[in-house]
């Protein structure tokens, strides 16, 4: 067993499943974040979703990966006194002729495997999505991550595990113990961090807009054709999201807004109003698969990062794995593992 303080640098959907992890596992747990400045967990949908992409993937981890997901946040919720985990019915047209394609070659599949509760040729909802094609139903879940987060935060805050400023790299040697292990988990900035900013980041912005729609009847399911339509209640829905590869400035943008006010348009036969536009960067590395582990010329230098679209379903099960790593000294898994970069990080 060991006895580090572990430093945390970034409080967004890695470094606070990492942090609930090292508590509930006894550890001393120092966050380093800096109001959450341009997080993008702060700016997330928090969906978790079984059936994602143009091509319908289902992940054969997903189904630990979900578990996992229900044991940490339903306890976490209870610890917290906070609701912020909810099961979501999730509709889905395939629309584009990629969907089409691949709803063909899997339905059966996803009917054995048991992730469809209905499926459609007709549009169910006509009274208010204008969409004629066929899909489906499945059920995944929603993390309203602005709830997660702050109740979270408060709790660190008050029980002094939280210090909000910037993680200065300049003056690592200050931080440095010969106890203390420094877990980065800033998301789309490790591009500036001096160990990891080799990694091959390739980030994505995304925008999304809440609206309000004025009409009780709308659907309270996730509508997924093209962009998602997720009900927040009180007649609120979050829609997006973008993707954009060049701007990466975090900032929301007049053509990110256009580009889901024009869809949403098409798509909806109800009135509605923006009443709110977010913008974030998705910290995604070229294989589209998260980076755990500790630098191979540093062992208390660590990342946990790259999760891509995916931070709410990934973060509590790669959490315990960093956990296992740094207080068992488990191997983590080679897909997860930064090893697959060591070359790139020594060069
Ligand atoms: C528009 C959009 C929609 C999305 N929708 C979903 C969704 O529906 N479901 C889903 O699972 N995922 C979604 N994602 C992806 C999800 O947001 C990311 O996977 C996740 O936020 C990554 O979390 P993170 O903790 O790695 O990074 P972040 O959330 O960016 O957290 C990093 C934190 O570190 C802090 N920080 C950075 N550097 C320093 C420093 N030097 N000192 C102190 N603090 C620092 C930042 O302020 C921030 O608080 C979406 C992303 C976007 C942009």
């Amino acid at each position: 067993m060991s006895s580090s303080t572990y430093i945390i640098v970034g409080q967004g959907f890695a470094g606070t499943a990492l942090a609930w992890q090292l508590l509930n596992r006894g550890q001393s747990v120092q966050i380093y974040d800096d109001h959450h400045r341009d997080s993008s967990s702060v700016a997330s949908a928090g969906i978790i979703n079984p059936i994602t992409g143009l091509r319908l993937n289902h992940s054969g981890e997903y189904i630990q990966l979900k578990s996992a997901c229900d044991a940490f946040y339903h306890a976490l919720e209870k610890k917290l006194k906070t609701k912020f985990y909810h099961p979501l019915n999730i509709v889905k047209y395939c629309t584009r002729p990629e969907e089409k394609q691949a709803w063909d070659k899997k339905q059966c599949a996803f009917k054995e495997a048991g992730l469809l509760t209905s499926t459609f040729k007709a549009n169910p909802y006509d009274k208010h999505i204008a969409n004629e094609n066929a899909g489906f139903e499945t059920v995944g879940a929603s993390v309203n991550a602005r709830t997660y987060l702050n109740a979270s935060r408060a709790y660190f805050k008050n029980h002094a595990h939280l210090i909000e400023e910037s993680f200065d790299y300049v003056k690592i040697n200050s931080y440095r113990t010969e106890t203390a292990k420094i877990i980065f988990c800033e998301g789309f900035k490790a591009q500036h961090n001096p160990w990891f900013k080799h990694l091959p980041f390739i980030n994505a912005k995304g925008e999304l807009l809440t609206i309000k729609i004025n009409t009780d009847s709308f659907p309270q399911k996730m509508i997924n054709a093209g962009i998602f339509v997720l009900p927040l209640g009180n007649n609120l829905y979050k829609v997006g999201a973008t993707y954009e590869w060049d701007d990466l400035t975090p900032a929301p943008t007049e053509t990110g807004k256009s580009e889901l006010w024009t869809k949403l348009r098409d798509l909806l036969t109800v009135d509605f109003k923006i009443v709110e536009h977010a913008a974030g960067i998705r910290p995604i590395i070229k294989d589209q698969t998260p980076v755990l582990g500790a630098h191979p010329d540093n062992p208390d230098l660590l990342i946990f990062n790259g999760l891509a679209s995916k931070g709410a379903l990934y973060s509590p099960l790669l959490s315990t794995m960093v956990c296992d790593y740094v207080i068992e000294g488990k191997a983590i898994d080679e897909k997860y593992s930064v090893r697959r970069f060591s070359r790139t990080l020594t060069a």
